[in-house]
């Protein structure tokens, strides 16, 4: 039996037999969004502003080094910690868990992921090597790194080389290239870019893809674009240039070649942009119960619960969030190197369930609740804003992973028709 205190809230991934650290970081995050995340989140929203005050928070309370293992002075969350703890936040303000999530990444790809991919020796003592300073930013200077992939091209979506390069001279490499919806933009210490070595051969190669830090003060970085996006306004993702910036030897995050390494062995590496969604859809479901009884905050105690209607729209909802909740679980808890085929299959589907069933959640909160409830200085309008953005994400967009899994089911690896 488990003799742990129970908690005193259900977590956005639903009520699982959690680990003392997971109760404990559970309980973090979700004082951090009720107290400080969620007053805040409108204003970020109307401003299209960075939550520079929610990463002050998160920095306070050590959770930018949530996946730093603990011999690197880090909290040493594991996979699944990671993703109870993003739902969470994504709860209460959709931009931080958002953003969140490209922090994090930088940090769990470099440690639990990396430890999983297959190097050799000489990598692996490279990679324990520079791992220690990226590590030591983030522990020791609270630093924030942001993942800007996307190029516009079908880059992001796995099917073709970064067109962003890095050209190997003298003590590191010399990026040149575009990213766009670069998250953080001009509120991260470090952009961990994605870009394909150049060879000077005129063949780009994505097994040659790496994987580096630039500072943001580095010369010839630039940010441009407008940013004034539908949902997700406080993530500032706008473009950015790279014109002969050098980097150092030491900014790269993972050894050449591993990346694509890892890109094949540990699919759920890209299933961490769903938390912040299955957070959404429990605030578009907790918003709606407290509605319909009339417990909003600040709104007349009127109550609409006792309509059958109501009631149903309300069962629905809770059908849909218990299978996005289990089919989550079952994922995160599976999550690891070289899954079987049913293991990958469940991670698609649990992605598709989240990003769309989120949005799906939001729709049928607005309707339910109707007029009133859709007012701006309520949360219900930018979760409905922000759920839809989970599903326009690559490389795991509704629409790819429809794709993938229609493919991988009636194609075996290596399998074609004549
Ligand atoms: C709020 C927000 C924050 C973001 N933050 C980041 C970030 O921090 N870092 C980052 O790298 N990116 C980020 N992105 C970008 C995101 O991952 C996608 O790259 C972006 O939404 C793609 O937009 P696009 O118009 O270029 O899509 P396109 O590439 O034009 O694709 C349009 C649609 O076509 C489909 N499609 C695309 N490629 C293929 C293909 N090869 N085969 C079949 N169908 C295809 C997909 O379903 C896709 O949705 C962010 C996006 C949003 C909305």
């Amino acid at each position: 039996m488990d003799a742990l205190p129970t908690l005193s809230f259900t977590p956005a991934v639903g009520d699982l037999a959690f680990t003392a650290q997971q109760r404990s970081l559970l309980s973090l995050a979700h004082e951090l969004g009720r107290e400080k995340f969620a007053p805040r989140a409108a204003e970020w929203d109307k401003t299209a502003t960075f939550p520079f005050a929610n990463y002050e928070d998160l920095r306070g309370a050590g959770l930018l080094a949530l996946c730093v293992p603990q011999s690197h002075g880090g909290l040493g969350a594991d996979y699944a910690t990671y993703m109870m703890v993003a739902a969470e936040i994504g709860r209460f303000c959709g931009a931080t868990a958002l953003t969140y999530n490209m922090h994090i990444c930088s940090t769990m790809w470099t440690g639990v992921l990396a430890d999983g991919i297959a190097m050799t020796d000489a990598q692996r003592a490279e990679h324990a090597r520079r791992r220690e300073l990226h590590f030591k930013r983030v522990v020791k200077d609270g630093a924030v790194y942001a993942q800007p992939f996307s190029e516009g091209s079908a880059a992001a979506a796995g099917r073709a080389p970064f067109g962003t390069t890095a050209r190997k001279v003298e003590g590191g490499w010399v990026v040149n290239g575009r990213k766009i919806f670069a998250s953080l933009s001009g509120a991260a210490d470090y952009y961990g870019v994605l870009c394909t070595e150049d060879k000077g051969d005129q063949h780009p190669d994505a097994r040659d893809t790496l994987y580096l830090a630039v500072p943001a003060t580095s010369e010839g970085l630039a940010i441009s674009g407008e940013w004034d996006p539908l949902g997700m306004r406080g993530t500032v993702s706008r473009n950015l240039t790279f014109k002969e910036v050098f980097v150092s030897d030491d900014e790269q995050l993972m050894p050449r070649g591993v990346y694509f390494m890892g890109a094949q062995t540990w699919p759920a590496m890209f299933f961490t942009l769903a938390p912040t969604y299955l957070g959404q859809a429990n605030a578009a479901y907790d918003f709606t119960v407290s509605y319909l009884r009339g417990e909003v905050p600040g709104e007349p105690p009127v109550k609409r619960r006792m309509y059958p209607t109501k009631q149903i729209a309300v069962a629905q909802m809770r059908i849909q969030l218990e299978a996005m909740k289990s089919l989550f679980t079952r994922a995160i808890l599976e999550a690891g190197p070289n899954p079987s085929k049913d293991a990958r299959m469940r991670l698609y589907a649990a992605h598709y369930s989240v990003m769309e069933g989120a949005n799906d959640i939001a729709r049928l909160a607005i309707r339910t609740c109707g007029g009133q409830s859709m007012m701006k200085h309520l949360p219900l309008e930018r979760i409905y804003r922000d759920s839809r953005c989970g599903s326009l994400m690559l490389p795991w967009t509704a629409e790819l992973v429809l794709d993938r899994m229609g493919r991988e089911t009636l194609y075996e690896p290596g399998e074609k028709d004549e």
